[in-house]
């Protein structure tokens, strides 16, 4: 039988964690806040955003949500970026993707004060996370690693492969497993014999983008096996990169899309928000 590794607890204990921190916050003064910048008529992204925003308002984070229209320039972006960076009352800051064509979204993300970059996408905050020291780490990233944690499997010395070398979920995730003292492969599409490499893993992480890509030959019998992925099936459902069907009954532990890594990410963002809020309060 395959376990089901639902995000619903873990996503409760860090929203309260966020709770927690943001009333000490506003009783000496400070409204912790978030601004999601949204330049983009992509509805999935901003179905996300509205997601955000409502679960922050549920732990009294505040959240801005400055929409811009989908022709915005690249400058456009950079002065609002800019002047939310210098804005003492903002504390978290997020860059919705996607971004118009032709704009440079690694140069834009530059423009993210470190300390209010929640989502892990400056060259700073990477750079931190590759030599071990503190920093916000991508939220999805790391909530695969927090899902690992409350469902209490094992990572020193296991082998993890992971699909993917995106820099918001495969490369941010390879050294937070390395922190961990997992032995960490990452695949991508050039990887040859894909297959036969996942199906040694004793923990399987697929982020790549396409619906039930994953099926059983990949898991190895009794293996954890951790879907990232998040897309939009033919009916609307939104749906995983692991074929469910496929590996049920030979995974021994699986997470669930919905339900799975996505709301321990958003409750990440939260926690991230408001540690940013804590920390920037203390050096006011
Ligand atoms: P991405 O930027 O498109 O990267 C996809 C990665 O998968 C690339 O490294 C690509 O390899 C690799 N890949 C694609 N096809 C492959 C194949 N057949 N075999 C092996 N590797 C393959 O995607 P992403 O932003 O990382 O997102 C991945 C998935 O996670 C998406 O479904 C996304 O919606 C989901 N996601 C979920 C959350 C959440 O909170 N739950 C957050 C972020 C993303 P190359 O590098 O060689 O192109």
């Amino acid at each position: 039988m395959t376990v089901e590794l639902g995000g619903g607890e873990a996503s409760n204990a860090l929203r309260a964690e966020a709770a927690k921190i943001a009333a000490e916050l506003r009783a000496a003064g400070t409204v912790p806040t978030l601004a999601i910048v949204l330049a983009t008529e992509d509805g999935g992204a901003r179905w996300y955003s509205r997601a955000i925003a409502s679960a922050a308002e549920k732990v009294d984070v505040e959240c801005r949500l400055i929409s811009l229209s989908a022709d915005v320039t690249e400058a456009e972006i950079a002065a609002k970026l800019e002047e939310l960076g210098r804005d003492p009352e903002v504390h978290g800051m997020l860059m919705q993707m996607p971004l118009p064509a032709g704009v440079d979204a690694d140069a834009l993300a530059e423009l993210i004060p470190a300390e209010k970059d929640i989502d892990g996408m400056t060259p700073l905050s990477m750079g931190r996370l590759l030599l071990g020291r503190p920093s916000f780490p991508p939220a999805t990233a790391e909530a695969v690693l927090r899902l690992l944690k409350w469902h209490g499997v094992e990572t020193a010395g296991a082998n993890v492969v992971v699909i993917g070398r995106s820099a918001v979920v495969g490369k941010p995730l390879f050294h937070l497993l390395l922190q961990v003292d997992a032995t960490v492969t990452v695949c991508h599409s050039k990887t040859e014999a894909v297959e036969q490499i996942a199906s040694e893993a004793d923990i399987l992480v697929v982020a790549i983008g396409r619906p039930r890509f994953v099926t059983a030959d990949f898991v190895r019998p009794g293996a954890t096996v951790i879907d990232v992925g998040t897309n939009a099936a033919e009916d609307g459902s939104l749906v995983g990169d692991v074929d469910e069907r496929s590996v049920d009954g030979v995974a021994g532990a699986l997470t669930p899309v919905p339900g799975g890594v996505g709301p321990v990410t958003t409750a990440s963002l939260l926690l991230h928000t408001a540690e940013a809020a804590r920390a920037l309060a203390q050096t006011a």
